[in-house]
């Protein structure tokens, strides 16, 4: 009985040595240290960049099928395939492509359409 006592007593106890060392190696290697923390900074700040890409992307995607759904355009989300595999070429060919003209709201429903088209693309109403 105090034998294993002692013994857990012991095991515990170079344990905590153990640990300490562990903590002290780990201090001592402070350059390691602050590089390590410096990759984790620089890897959180290139997952913002990501984020902040693909929610551009995202809102890109969204403007380019509002846009041609305003447009009269049947094809918006062929528009948006085009945008989002090219990327910002895509996006230069869909705005030379696209119909011009002024966009005025549609006195009907509100929506942004061409002052040149007869149909209001988002109700049907005649202009
Ligand atoms: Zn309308």
């Amino acid at each position: 009985m105090r034998i294993s006592h002692l013994l857990r007593a012991g095991f515990l106890g170079s344990l905590a040595i153990a640990s300490a060392a562990g903590c002290l190696a780990l201090q001592d290697d402070a350059s390691n240290a602050a590089g390590a923390a410096g990759c984790f900074a620089c890897s959180g700040f290139l997952i913002f960049i990501v984020l902040a890409a693909i929610a551009i992307n995202v809102a890109i995607l969204v403007w380019v099928a509002r846009d041609a759904k305003a447009r009269g355009m049947d094809n918006a989300v062929l528009w948006m395939l085009v945008v989002f595999f090219l990327g910002i070429i895509g996006l230069v060919i869909y705005l030379l492509v696209r119909p011009q003209g002024n966009m005025i709201l549609c006195p009907n429903c509100g929506n942004k359409k061409l002052q040149a088209s007869v149909k209001c693309p988002h109700c049907g109403a005649g202009s």
